[in-house]
């Protein structure tokens, strides 16, 4: 980026929340069923039906707003939002406008630079739209299945200054969802939707620029992509005098930028006013209260009694509690018994690797966190070393083998017996007189690779120590 340009960045989200049924009707709110099949006069807008409030899904939204720190509104009432579109039957779409179920929250980011606290504007509810297929020739067909399925819509403060922050917020965001249960959170299936707003200022201006929103952003590495691009191509236009519009644009991940979509609405342009066939009702405080206190932790609440029960570093624990089931499977190891640090280390420095090289999901890997906690128990008891620990581990990712059986059947335990590492120092000391005579002139990098050839003698099965310690002596 231009050092003499900040960017100004604010993210709207829709998440949608894992009901079994619809905001106003009963009908399935699952994702890939039969074309229109899950439709019925309410969510298909005929004259006469009417909508009913989904009472879990209400309650989803109230546990949404306490994670995120936010005030929870006394008093509920809906709105609709006039536009028309093929996808919605009604012409309408039930929101909330000026008195959203929760506002002025935030959440807090993990940065690099340290945590960033960042601003929430509100969290509402509303239903979602049908959805357009483009199907060739044929023409355009719609599917209501999703019509009036049930999301929250959470909106940032224009607090997000980097592409990195943008994803890092996306990150926390997604996981306190994820904590919380109420959403799968599944970006591929659309349940996790997210819009960008950005504009760019001169360093130092305090007054906003013209915004950009930025749609069909299909997971969060697009998000921060197409602010990169966008937040350059807005430098390069005012640094050219030109002007930048207020406008909908296109993010193509193909092409890798982003096109004017249509000039942007004002919220004057939706004309909105009450759902008169929602009554508004008040939202008792000591409801919220109750539903407060059962909220499970949450991601930064994990963090810290990872840092202060297990001794993790602020950066080990940020990574662990970042999906919910990871979290899970770190203190499945401690329980069967290894040292936290130990099973933090393996997890994050070979296990997740391994998996993302062989194309596994941490869900479906074939070893459990006690077959984890018995590898881990191997090194620690030095029946095998710190390298052949990661040989272990792929075969166990491979056969579902325990830790013992491999370690036997491929003969792998430690070599600790001094005469044998003696027996292999000896044919390395002999086999390389030039890295010996600069050892004892002082060169200490020498020293580590006579030790590299000793392991190498043994196949990797010395005990590093003692291999060290034997060179020592053998060399005076
Ligand atoms: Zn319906």
């Amino acid at each position: 980026m231009s050092a003499e340009y900040e960017s100004v960045i604010g993210l709207e989200v829709h998440v949608q929340l894992k009901t079994k049924s619809k905001l106003f009707c009963g009908c399935p709110a699952e994702f890939g069923a039969e074309p229109n099949s899950n439709t019925c006069p309410v969510c298909l807008g005929l004259p006469g039906s009417l909508p009913v409030l989904n009472e879990q899904a209400f309650l989803y939204g109230i546990q949404i707003a306490l994670a995120l720190n936010c005030r929870v509104a006394g008093r509920l009432k809906f709105d609709r939002k006039n536009y028309f579109y093929p996808d919605l039957p009604k012409a309408y779409q039930i929101s909330q406008y000026d008195q959203p179920l929760s506002s002025g929250g935030h959440l807090l980011v993990e940065m690099k630079e340290g945590q960033k606290k960042i601003g929430i504007t509100r969290a509402h509810m509303e239903e979602d739209a049908g959805k357009l297929l483009h199907e060739g020739r044929a023409g355009s067909v719609v599917d209501y299945n999703r019509a009036g399925v049930p999301l929250m819509e959470i909106v940032s403060e224009p607090d997000i200054r980097t592409p990195d922050e943008a994803y890092a917020y996306l990150t926390a965001l997604k996981a306190v969802l994820q904590y919380v249960g109420v959403s799968d959170c599944d970006m591929e299936k659309g349940s996790l939707r997210c819009d960008a707003n950005v504009s760019i200022r001169p360093k130092g201006e305090t007054r906003l620029g013209t915004k950009v929103e930025i749609k069909n952003l299909n997971s969060f590495s697009a998000v921060k992509r197409a602010l990169q691009y966008e937040i350059a191509r807005q430098i390069d236009a005012a640094e050219k005098g030109e002007t930048i519009f207020q406008e909908t644009r296109l993010w193509n991940d193909e092409r890798a930028l982003t096109l004017t979509m249509r000039s942007k609405e004002e919220a004057h342009d939706y004309r909105y006013f009450p759902e008169p066939d929602l009554v508004p009702f008040t939202v008792s405080s000591d409801w919220v209260e109750d539903l407060r206190e059962d909220l499970p932790e949450l991601p930064a609440a994990r963090k810290e009694r990872f840092v202060k029960d297990y001794g993790l570093s602020e950066y080990d624990a940020s990574v662990l509690i970042q999906d919910k089931d990871l979290g899970n499977f770190f203190e499945e190891c401690v329980t069967a018994g290894a040292p936290p640090k130990r099973a933090s280390n393996l997890i994050q420095s070979e296990l997740l690797g391994m998996l993302y090289e062989r194309g596994e999901t941490f869900h479906a890997m074939k070893t459990t966190a006690a077959g984890i906690a018995g590898l881990i128990r191997l090194v620690e008891n030095g029946t095998i070393s710190g390298r052949s620990a990661k040989d272990v581990l792929a075969d166990m990712l491979e056969t579902a083998k325990p830790a013992e059986d491999i370690v036997r059947e491929k003969g792998l335990t430690q070599v600790s017996d001094e005469t044998v590492i003696a027996e292999a120092a000896k044919k390395v000391i002999a086999a390389n007189p030039k890295p010996v005579e600069d050892y004892k002139n002082g060169k200490e990098k020498s020293f580590a690779f006579l030790v590299g050839q000793v392991m190498r003698e043994t196949k990797g099965k010395a005990n590093p120590a003692l291999a060290n310690k034997v060179l020592k002596e053998l060399l005076g």
